[in-house]
């Protein structure tokens, strides 16, 4: 029988490989005791990358960190056919119309693994899929955002179908938590892409034999950057008779940050359909924003611009972007029961592990090279045509990045 919060009352897995990663790095050993997800971002993952650790073995691993309490291990389902169709630095290895292989010999084998009686005192939470569904809302058809890749996922319905299978599949066992990505308030959070978007998780989970029940809760800000809570304005303000909406950087959006989003949208969900004791994560491991631009007070009333940009936290050049973020900081620690309707705050992306390479560098792993990635570009439609705001010098996607590791430490906020 599932708990109503896998979090509540339960440790959480420490990657034994993030952390000696961590660990290795001068003051790392502030956060490596942290839990992180594990990401199973290939079907190699499955038994382990040169001679890394599989899922068997983070399990087993579990099992003993779990000793006679509860604990929860977080996994990252990330490699649907077509992946990241909006973006290059983790296309993945499964091409468009792959989807019959990432059935029996993705989602299948991790099914199996999940379901051996040996694990079924770990509660287990799949994060599904990130950046999937949300693609398929905002950058198909006729918005300037569109990309041809996301117009043929949305064409031959392949995330959907592999969303429904690997909930459904996945959701059997009575100890297993799926969680569906659900983009961040810097994405879905406008009136445009907010109902459409819980319209289109409702399609995904009650497709290829799943249903709503199969579906724990959704998750927001996975390896993203939006602030948690900006706590020098909101949306409510306005400035010389202007709302902080009309503001460039809010931009006509809803939410301003990650928490007032993530709650609205889990009504919103409840009222497309889905089950309404379904919880929320937040990503929080690198929204932290802290360090010496921190602004210690809200913005001066000049005009709505000066008021927001001199207020907020989150300090991107534009919302838009996600590539390795310059002057980003870990945020909230992962806890139990942060805020109502929020079932954890988790880093579910491990800090210190690159969003994409700054340039082409080949690899065997499907990844591309974005040039949100490159801190020379001036952009696209999805970032308003800014800088991107990317560190320099960073490796593959998922790959360590020992600077950015350290940015992180840097700016952390809370401070360690
Ligand atoms: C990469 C994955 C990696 C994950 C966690 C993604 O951007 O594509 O390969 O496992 O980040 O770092």
């Amino acid at each position: 029988p599932k708990v109503d919060n896998p979090y509540s009352g339960a440790k959480v897995y420490v990657n034994p490989e993030w952390s000696a990663k961590a660990a290795a790095e001068p003051g790392g050993s502030r956060i490596s005791n942290q839990p992180t997800g594990v990401w199973l971002d290939r079907i190699a993952a499955i038994n382990g990358v040169n001679g890394g650790m599989g899922l068997r073995a983070h399990l087993d691993k579990a099992l003993e960190q779990k000793g006679s309490g509860e604990l929860v291990v977080q996994l990252v389902i990330y490699n649907l056919p077509g992946r990241d169709c909006a973006a290059l630095a983790s296309n993945g290895e499964l091409g468009p119309t792959e989807i019959d292989k990432y059935k029996t010999q993705y989602i299948d084998p991790i099914a199996s693994i999940l379901a051996d009686p040996k694990y079924a005192g770990l509660r287990i939470v799949n994060t599904i899929e990130i950046d999937s569904l949300p693609n398929l809302v905002t950058n198909t058809g006729s918005r300037p955002t569109a990309t041809p890749q996301c117009d043929v996922m949305k064409a031959n319905g392949n995330y959907q179908k592999g969303v429904g299978y690997a909930l459904n599949k996945l959701g059997d066992a009575p100890n297993v938590y799926n969680y569906i990505d659900a983009g961040h308030h810097g994405w879905i959070g406008w009136d445009d892409n907010f109902a459409p978007s819980a319209a289109l998780f409702k399609e995904a989970a009650t497709t290829e034999g799943a249903t709503v029940n199969d579906v724990h809760g959704f998750i927001t800000n996975t390896a993203n950057y939006s602030a948690l809570k900006e706590n020098n304005f909101t949306i409510n303000d306005s400035v010389g008779g202007k709302s902080v909406r009309e503001s460039s950087w809010v931009d006509w959006n809803r939410y301003v940050d990650e928490l007032s989003f993530a709650q609205a949208f889990r009504n919103q969900l409840v009222t497309t359909g889905f089950n309404s004791g379904i919880g929320m994560l937040i990503d929080t491991s690198r929204n932290g924003w802290g360090g010496t631009a921190r602004p210690a007070g809200p913005g001066a009333l000049t005009d709505v611009n000066t008021y927001v940009n001199g207020g907020r936290y989150d300090r991107r050049i534009h919302i838009g972007n996600w590539c390795n973020q310059s002057g980003a900081g870990l945020g909230e620690r992962p806890q139990a029961n942060p805020a109502t309707g929020i079932d954890a705050y988790v880093w579910m992306k491990p800090p210190g592990e690159s969003d994409g390479s700054s340039q082409f560098i080949e690899n065997p792993e499907g990844k591309g090279f974005d040039r949100m990635c490159d801190p020379t570009y001036t952009g696209n439609a999805r970032n308003g045509f800014n800088l991107s705001g990317a560190l320099p010098n960073a490796p593959i996607s998922g790959h360590w990045f020992s600077a950015q590791f350290q940015e992180l430490m840097k700016n952390a906020y809370p401070a360690l």
